[in-house]
């Protein structure tokens, strides 16, 4: 799968590995996943259903009430729930902050 690394702008074919990530991360509907890329070795937010022209359905799930929320930190991003079969955190596909729960979204949130 090609992918354009957000912050060198290099196109770069993913792994096998990332690509059978990227695809479990589409059929969830999920906006955001993190991948290393090998030409500027930063992990870098990519969005997996921008991937695909079509958007997945998501599904109304509590862990996903922070989905689709304006990012606390850096205002311009959008925070995305992601669920990569290993962890489950939320992230923005801006600035790159992460949380590994609702009680730290809500803190930064609330400051
Ligand atoms: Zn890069
Ligand atoms: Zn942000």
């Amino acid at each position: 799968m090609n992918v354009r690394c957000p912050n060198c702008q290099v196109v770069f074919k993913t792994s096998q590995e990332k690509t059978t990530l990227l695809n479990y991360a589409i059929q969830k509907g999920q906006k955001l996943v993190m991948l290393e890329c090998p030409e500027c070795f930063k992990v870098v937010p990519i969005n997996p259903s921008a991937l695909l022209a079509k958007v997945s359905q998501k599904d109304n799930d509590t862990k996903q009430q922070y989905d689709g929320i304006d990012c606390p930190i850096c205002l311009d991003g959008i925070v995305s729930y992601v669920d990569d079969n290993k962890e489950v955190f939320w992230g923005c596909g801006e600035c790159g902050m992460t949380w590994t729960s609702e009680s730290e979204i809500e803190k930064d949130i609330n400051s």
